[in-house]
Protein backbone atom coordinates (compact mmCIF):
# COMPACT_ATOMS: atom_id res chain seq x y z
CA UNK A 1 0.00 0.00 0.00
CA UNK A 2 2.78 2.53 0.20
CA UNK A 3 3.33 4.62 -2.79
CA UNK A 4 7.13 4.22 -2.55
CA UNK A 5 7.90 5.07 -6.14
CA UNK A 6 5.35 8.23 -5.23
CA UNK A 7 7.53 9.67 -2.41
CA UNK A 8 8.36 13.48 -2.89
CA UNK A 9 11.42 14.23 -0.58
CA UNK A 10 12.58 17.71 -0.72
CA UNK A 11 16.09 16.96 -2.30
CA UNK A 12 15.55 14.00 -4.39
CA UNK A 13 13.05 15.31 -7.43
CA UNK A 14 15.54 18.57 -7.33
CA UNK A 15 18.33 16.31 -7.52
CA UNK A 16 17.48 14.04 -10.57
CA UNK A 17 16.28 16.97 -12.01
CA UNK A 18 19.03 18.92 -12.05
CA UNK A 19 21.77 15.62 -13.05
CA UNK A 20 19.00 15.48 -16.43
CA UNK A 21 19.92 18.44 -17.20
CA UNK A 22 24.00 18.36 -16.71
CA UNK A 23 23.01 15.02 -19.14
CA UNK A 24 21.49 16.78 -22.10
CA UNK A 25 24.51 19.75 -22.03
CA UNK A 26 27.29 16.76 -21.75
CA UNK A 27 25.40 15.15 -24.88
CA UNK A 28 25.19 18.76 -27.17
CA UNK A 29 28.98 19.46 -26.49
CA UNK A 30 29.75 15.87 -27.06
CA UNK A 31 29.64 13.96 -30.48
CA UNK A 32 27.73 16.78 -31.84
CA UNK A 33 31.07 18.98 -32.80
CA UNK A 34 32.89 16.01 -34.25
CA UNK A 35 30.59 16.68 -37.26
CA UNK A 36 30.99 18.27 -40.10
CA UNK A 37 28.73 20.99 -40.98
CA UNK A 38 25.72 19.50 -42.54
CA UNK A 39 24.96 20.84 -46.36
CA UNK A 40 21.59 20.96 -47.11
CA UNK A 41 20.72 17.47 -48.74
CA UNK A 42 21.99 15.51 -45.68
CA UNK A 43 19.87 18.45 -43.10
CA UNK A 44 16.86 17.06 -44.87
CA UNK A 45 17.83 13.57 -44.72
CA UNK A 46 19.08 14.33 -41.13
CA UNK A 47 15.42 15.56 -40.46
CA UNK A 48 13.86 12.82 -41.96
CA UNK A 49 15.80 9.96 -39.81
CA UNK A 50 14.72 12.53 -36.43
CA UNK A 51 11.20 11.67 -37.12
CA UNK A 52 11.60 8.20 -38.19
CA UNK A 53 13.73 7.93 -34.75
CA UNK A 54 11.37 9.60 -32.59
CA UNK A 55 8.67 7.35 -33.90
CA UNK A 56 10.60 4.49 -32.83
CA UNK A 57 11.00 5.96 -29.55
CA UNK A 58 7.52 6.54 -29.28
CA UNK A 59 6.87 5.59 -25.26
CA UNK A 60 2.52 5.52 -25.39
CA UNK A 61 2.46 5.91 -21.10
CA UNK A 62 4.28 9.52 -21.40
CA UNK A 63 2.34 10.66 -24.59
CA UNK A 64 -1.14 9.95 -22.44
CA UNK A 65 0.19 11.17 -18.95
CA UNK A 66 1.34 13.91 -20.68
CA UNK A 67 -2.29 14.80 -22.22
CA UNK A 68 -4.01 13.44 -19.32
CA UNK A 69 -2.24 15.79 -17.44
CA UNK A 70 -2.64 18.83 -19.59
CA UNK A 71 -6.21 18.45 -19.07
CA UNK A 72 -6.42 19.79 -15.57
CA UNK A 73 -7.63 23.38 -15.19
CA UNK A 74 -5.24 24.70 -12.48
CA UNK A 75 -2.04 23.46 -14.48
CA UNK A 76 -3.51 24.76 -17.63
CA UNK A 77 -3.83 28.52 -16.11
CA UNK A 78 -0.57 27.76 -14.07
CA UNK A 79 1.09 26.97 -17.18
CA UNK A 80 -0.38 30.26 -19.28
CA UNK A 81 0.64 32.59 -16.28
CA UNK A 82 3.68 31.51 -15.30
CA UNK A 83 5.55 31.98 -19.49
CA UNK A 84 8.07 33.91 -18.17
CA UNK A 85 9.80 31.46 -15.14
CA UNK A 86 9.79 28.93 -18.29
CA UNK A 87 13.42 29.94 -18.59
CA UNK A 88 15.00 28.20 -14.95
CA UNK A 89 14.01 25.24 -16.37
CA UNK A 90 15.58 21.81 -18.35
CA UNK A 91 15.22 22.85 -22.24
CA UNK A 92 12.77 19.81 -23.47
CA UNK A 93 10.55 21.11 -20.50
CA UNK A 94 10.80 24.22 -21.56
CA UNK A 95 9.83 24.00 -25.15
CA UNK A 96 7.19 21.74 -24.17
CA UNK A 97 5.51 24.06 -21.70
CA UNK A 98 6.28 27.04 -24.48
CA UNK A 99 4.52 24.74 -27.15
CA UNK A 100 1.38 23.79 -24.95
CA UNK A 101 1.07 27.76 -23.83
CA UNK A 102 1.56 29.33 -27.59
CA UNK A 103 -1.03 26.70 -28.50
CA UNK A 104 1.42 25.87 -31.34
CA UNK A 105 1.15 22.01 -31.06
CA UNK A 106 -0.80 21.67 -34.19
CA UNK A 107 0.49 19.17 -36.11
CA UNK A 108 1.33 15.71 -35.32
CA UNK A 109 5.06 16.60 -36.39
CA UNK A 110 5.58 19.30 -34.27
CA UNK A 111 4.16 17.40 -31.14
CA UNK A 112 6.03 14.36 -31.55
CA UNK A 113 9.23 16.61 -32.31
CA UNK A 114 8.89 17.34 -28.64
CA UNK A 115 7.19 14.83 -27.03
CA UNK A 116 10.75 12.71 -28.16
CA UNK A 117 12.85 15.87 -26.76
CA UNK A 118 11.28 14.85 -23.42
CA UNK A 119 11.46 11.59 -23.70
CA UNK A 120 15.20 11.70 -24.00
CA UNK A 121 15.57 14.14 -20.85
CA UNK A 122 13.45 11.34 -19.27
CA UNK A 123 14.96 8.54 -20.78
CA UNK A 124 16.88 7.30 -17.89
CA UNK A 125 13.72 6.52 -15.86
CA UNK A 126 10.93 5.89 -18.42
CA UNK A 127 12.42 4.84 -21.55
CA UNK A 128 11.34 1.49 -21.61
CA UNK A 129 8.68 2.15 -18.67
CA UNK A 130 4.94 0.86 -19.66
CA UNK A 131 3.97 1.43 -16.25
CA UNK A 132 2.18 5.03 -16.14
CA UNK A 133 2.06 5.42 -12.51
CA UNK A 134 5.93 5.54 -12.36
CA UNK A 135 5.86 8.16 -15.74
CA UNK A 136 3.64 10.41 -13.29
CA UNK A 137 6.27 10.34 -11.13
CA UNK A 138 9.12 10.31 -13.20
CA UNK A 139 7.31 13.88 -15.20
CA UNK A 140 6.23 15.37 -11.76
CA UNK A 141 10.13 15.09 -10.47
CA UNK A 142 11.58 16.67 -13.90
CA UNK A 143 8.60 19.50 -13.45
CA UNK A 144 9.65 19.83 -9.34
CA UNK A 145 12.49 21.71 -10.84
CA UNK A 146 9.75 24.67 -11.75
CA UNK A 147 9.20 27.14 -8.76
CA UNK A 148 7.19 30.19 -8.19
CA UNK A 149 8.40 33.56 -6.90
CA UNK A 150 7.70 31.87 -3.45
CA UNK A 151 10.02 29.50 -3.73
CA UNK A 152 7.62 26.92 -3.68
CA UNK A 153 7.55 24.06 -6.84
CA UNK A 154 4.73 23.40 -9.29
CA UNK A 155 4.31 20.07 -8.38
CA UNK A 156 4.42 20.59 -4.15
CA UNK A 157 1.54 23.65 -4.88
CA UNK A 158 -0.60 21.45 -6.86
CA UNK A 159 -0.43 17.56 -6.87
CA UNK A 160 1.70 16.87 -3.82
CA UNK A 161 -0.31 15.30 -0.41
CA UNK A 162 0.80 15.89 2.84
CA UNK A 163 -0.58 12.68 4.98
CA UNK A 164 -0.71 11.71 8.79
CA UNK A 165 -1.48 8.93 10.43
CA UNK A 166 -2.79 8.54 13.81
CA UNK A 167 -4.03 5.63 15.60
CA UNK A 168 -5.95 5.41 18.74
CA UNK A 169 -6.15 2.30 20.38
CA UNK A 170 -9.68 0.78 20.90
CA UNK A 171 -8.32 -1.06 24.39
CA UNK A 172 -6.18 1.05 26.21
CA UNK A 173 -6.85 4.24 24.66
CA UNK A 174 -3.16 4.88 23.94
CA UNK A 175 -2.64 7.30 20.96
CA UNK A 176 0.10 7.11 18.19
CA UNK A 177 1.24 9.75 15.26
CA UNK A 178 2.92 8.68 12.43
CA UNK A 179 5.09 10.70 10.88
CA UNK A 180 3.98 12.76 7.92
CA UNK A 181 3.93 11.05 4.32
CA UNK A 182 4.47 13.01 0.82
CA UNK A 183 3.19 11.72 -2.02
CA UNK A 184 1.90 12.58 -5.37
CA UNK A 185 -0.66 9.37 -5.52
CA UNK A 186 -3.04 7.52 -3.68
CA UNK A 187 -2.37 3.93 -4.84
CA UNK A 188 -5.37 1.51 -4.55
CA UNK A 189 -5.63 -2.03 -5.79
CA UNK A 190 -7.88 -2.59 -8.37
CA UNK A 191 -9.14 -6.25 -7.56
CA UNK A 192 -10.32 -5.04 -3.98
CA UNK A 193 -12.05 -2.19 -5.60
CA UNK A 194 -13.97 -4.71 -7.69
CA UNK A 195 -14.78 -6.92 -4.60
CA UNK A 196 -16.31 -4.55 -2.80
CA UNK A 197 -17.82 -3.21 -5.54
CA UNK A 198 -19.57 -6.61 -6.33
CA UNK A 199 -20.91 -6.76 -3.12
CA UNK A 200 -22.07 -3.46 -1.99
CA UNK A 201 -23.43 -2.46 -5.60
CA UNK A 202 -24.22 1.05 -4.53
CA UNK A 203 -21.34 1.56 -2.57
CA UNK A 204 -19.73 5.05 -3.76
CA UNK A 205 -16.51 4.89 -4.45
CA UNK A 206 -15.00 7.47 -2.21
CA UNK A 207 -16.43 4.77 0.25
CA UNK A 208 -14.88 1.85 -1.29
CA UNK A 209 -11.33 3.47 -0.86
CA UNK A 210 -11.86 4.47 2.49
CA UNK A 211 -12.64 1.05 3.44
CA UNK A 212 -9.78 -0.13 1.88
CA UNK A 213 -7.93 1.69 3.91
CA UNK A 214 -9.37 0.59 6.96
CA UNK A 215 -8.15 -2.60 6.23
CA UNK A 216 -4.93 -1.54 6.67
CA UNK A 217 -4.56 -1.79 10.23
CA UNK A 218 -1.32 -1.16 12.63
CA UNK A 219 -0.69 -2.72 16.12
CA UNK A 220 -0.47 -0.51 19.69
CA UNK A 221 3.29 -0.05 19.77
CA UNK A 222 3.81 -2.03 22.79
CA UNK A 223 7.91 -0.51 22.93
CA UNK A 224 6.18 2.75 23.73
CA UNK A 225 3.50 1.84 26.25
CA UNK A 226 0.64 0.61 24.01
CA UNK A 227 -0.81 -2.54 24.56
CA UNK A 228 -0.10 -4.27 21.04
CA UNK A 229 -3.99 -4.82 19.93
CA UNK A 230 -4.40 -4.16 16.20
CA UNK A 231 -6.40 -1.18 15.05
CA UNK A 232 -7.63 1.00 12.04
CA UNK A 233 -5.73 4.22 11.28
CA UNK A 234 -6.95 7.52 10.90
CA UNK A 235 -5.70 9.58 8.19
CA UNK A 236 -5.16 13.51 8.23
CA UNK A 237 -4.30 16.40 5.53
CA UNK A 238 -3.41 19.72 6.72
CA UNK A 239 -3.75 21.42 3.00
CA UNK A 240 -6.32 19.70 0.25
CA UNK A 241 -4.08 19.81 -2.83
CA UNK A 242 -5.96 21.59 -6.28
CA UNK A 243 -5.26 17.97 -7.90
CA UNK A 244 -5.93 14.57 -6.02
CA UNK A 245 -4.53 11.73 -8.01
CA UNK A 246 -5.47 7.78 -7.79
CA UNK A 247 -3.48 5.27 -9.25
CA UNK A 248 -5.20 1.56 -9.18
CA UNK A 249 -3.02 -1.50 -9.55
CA UNK A 250 -4.15 -3.89 -12.15
CA UNK A 251 -2.82 -7.44 -11.49
CA UNK A 252 -3.17 -7.24 -15.49
CA UNK A 253 -4.88 -10.66 -15.86
CA UNK A 254 -8.26 -9.35 -15.99
CA UNK A 255 -10.85 -10.49 -18.04
CA UNK A 256 -12.98 -8.31 -19.92
CA UNK A 257 -15.67 -8.77 -17.02
CA UNK A 258 -13.76 -7.91 -13.93
CA UNK A 259 -12.36 -4.69 -15.93
CA UNK A 260 -16.05 -4.02 -16.50
CA UNK A 261 -17.00 -4.69 -13.25
CA UNK A 262 -14.07 -2.96 -11.54
CA UNK A 263 -14.94 0.40 -13.91
CA UNK A 264 -18.30 0.58 -12.35
CA UNK A 265 -17.28 1.25 -9.49
CA UNK A 266 -15.12 4.78 -9.95
CA UNK A 267 -17.48 7.90 -9.40
CA UNK A 268 -17.44 11.21 -11.41
CA UNK A 269 -16.90 12.96 -8.45
CA UNK A 270 -15.16 12.21 -4.68
CA UNK A 271 -15.67 14.00 -1.55
CA UNK A 272 -12.27 13.21 -0.14
CA UNK A 273 -13.61 14.16 3.76
CA UNK A 274 -14.53 10.66 3.78
CA UNK A 275 -10.95 9.75 3.39
CA UNK A 276 -9.58 12.65 5.50
CA UNK A 277 -10.86 13.21 9.36
CA UNK A 278 -11.38 16.84 9.94
CA UNK A 279 -12.42 18.33 6.50
CA UNK A 280 -15.33 20.11 6.10
CA UNK A 281 -17.85 17.87 4.60
CA UNK A 282 -18.33 18.08 0.49
CA UNK A 283 -14.91 18.77 -0.21
CA UNK A 284 -15.64 17.73 -3.67
CA UNK A 285 -13.20 16.80 -6.36
CA UNK A 286 -14.25 16.21 -10.06
CA UNK A 287 -12.39 13.55 -12.72
CA UNK A 288 -10.87 15.31 -15.37
CA UNK A 289 -8.63 13.00 -17.03
CA UNK A 290 -7.84 9.46 -16.79
CA UNK A 291 -4.64 7.17 -18.04
CA UNK A 292 -5.84 3.71 -19.55
CA UNK A 293 -3.57 0.54 -20.54
CA UNK A 294 -5.27 -1.92 -23.08
CA UNK A 295 -4.27 -5.46 -23.81
CA UNK A 296 -0.87 -4.29 -26.03
CA UNK A 297 0.59 -2.27 -23.16
CA UNK A 298 -0.96 0.69 -25.38
CA UNK A 299 -2.19 3.56 -23.32
CA UNK A 300 -4.90 5.76 -23.76
CA UNK A 301 -6.19 9.57 -22.56
CA UNK A 302 -9.55 9.70 -21.71
CA UNK A 303 -10.19 14.03 -21.00
CA UNK A 304 -13.71 15.48 -19.97
CA UNK A 305 -13.75 18.54 -22.65
CA UNK A 306 -16.36 20.99 -23.36
CA UNK A 307 -19.22 18.72 -21.61
CA UNK A 308 -17.90 15.04 -22.81
CA UNK A 309 -15.17 12.88 -22.89
CA UNK A 310 -12.61 12.35 -25.38
CA UNK A 311 -10.29 9.48 -26.12
CA UNK A 312 -7.09 11.81 -27.38
CA UNK A 313 -5.59 9.97 -30.33
CA UNK A 314 -1.57 8.93 -30.44
CA UNK A 315 0.70 12.01 -30.97
CA UNK A 316 -1.68 14.43 -31.84
CA UNK A 317 -4.39 16.72 -29.85
CA UNK A 318 -7.40 15.79 -31.94
CA UNK A 319 -9.80 12.93 -29.82
CA UNK A 320 -12.27 10.68 -30.50
CA UNK A 321 -16.06 11.64 -29.05
CA UNK A 322 -16.71 8.46 -26.21
CA UNK A 323 -20.14 10.41 -24.69
CA UNK A 324 -22.12 8.62 -27.23
CA UNK A 325 -20.40 4.74 -26.89
CA UNK A 326 -23.60 3.27 -27.12
CA UNK A 327 -23.34 -0.12 -26.28
CA UNK A 328 -23.50 -1.83 -22.99
CA UNK A 329 -22.46 -5.26 -22.10
CA UNK A 330 -24.53 -7.70 -19.85
CA UNK A 331 -23.11 -10.96 -18.29
CA UNK A 332 -24.84 -13.72 -17.19
CA UNK A 333 -22.28 -15.38 -15.54
CA UNK A 334 -19.57 -16.09 -17.93
CA UNK A 335 -21.94 -15.03 -20.71
CA UNK A 336 -21.42 -11.99 -22.49
CA UNK A 337 -24.33 -9.98 -23.59
CA UNK A 338 -23.85 -7.30 -25.85
CA UNK A 339 -26.75 -4.55 -26.53
CA UNK A 340 -26.36 -1.95 -28.82
CA UNK A 341 -29.19 0.62 -28.24
CA UNK A 342 -30.18 3.40 -27.23
CA UNK A 343 -30.15 2.35 -23.52
CA UNK A 344 -27.52 4.30 -22.69
CA UNK A 345 -29.04 7.89 -22.80
CA UNK A 346 -28.95 10.46 -20.47
CA UNK A 347 -26.61 13.78 -21.02
CA UNK A 348 -25.61 14.28 -18.03
CA UNK A 349 -21.64 14.19 -17.13
CA UNK A 350 -20.89 13.50 -20.91
CA UNK A 351 -22.45 10.26 -20.48
CA UNK A 352 -20.61 8.87 -17.97
CA UNK A 353 -22.28 5.25 -18.36
CA UNK A 354 -20.82 5.01 -21.83
CA UNK A 355 -17.27 5.57 -20.61
CA UNK A 356 -17.40 3.01 -18.43
CA UNK A 357 -18.36 0.61 -21.42
CA UNK A 358 -15.99 1.65 -23.52
CA UNK A 359 -13.23 0.54 -20.72
CA UNK A 360 -15.01 -2.80 -20.54
CA UNK A 361 -15.96 -3.16 -24.21
CA UNK A 362 -11.88 -2.06 -25.43
CA UNK A 363 -10.45 -4.24 -22.31
CA UNK A 364 -8.92 -0.97 -20.96
CA UNK A 365 -7.93 -0.83 -17.55
CA UNK A 366 -8.20 2.50 -15.77
CA UNK A 367 -4.89 3.14 -14.17
CA UNK A 368 -4.13 6.85 -13.62
CA UNK A 369 -7.06 9.17 -12.35
CA UNK A 370 -7.05 12.87 -12.36
CA UNK A 371 -9.31 14.66 -9.99
CA UNK A 372 -9.84 18.42 -9.45
CA UNK A 373 -10.65 20.53 -6.36
CA UNK A 374 -14.29 21.56 -7.50
CA UNK A 375 -13.45 24.90 -6.05
CA UNK A 376 -10.84 25.55 -8.02
CA UNK A 377 -12.07 25.06 -11.48
CA UNK A 378 -14.53 27.49 -10.89
ZN1 LIG B 1 -3.55 -0.25 22.98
Amino acid sequence: MEPENALASENGPLESSSKTQNQEEATKDGPAEMLDMPKEDSLSAHSESAIGGAAARYNSALDMTLKALLNIKVLKEDLKNNTQRFQQVPSALQHFFNAFVSESIKTEGVYSCILSDLLSSLEEVISKSSDAAKVVVAILEFWFCWKNPEGESLVTRLFTLAENERMSCRKCRWITNYPEKSSYTIVMPADSIRQLKCAFESMKFVDILKVIRMEYQKSCDIKTGGCGESNFVHHFISRCPPVFTIVLEWEKSETEKEISETTKALDLELDISRLYVGLEPNTNYRLVSMVGCGEEEEHICLAYENNRWVNLGRESLAGEDVSHWKSAVIFFGDFKVNLREESLSGEDDGNWKSVVSFFGERKIRPEILFYEAVGSMA
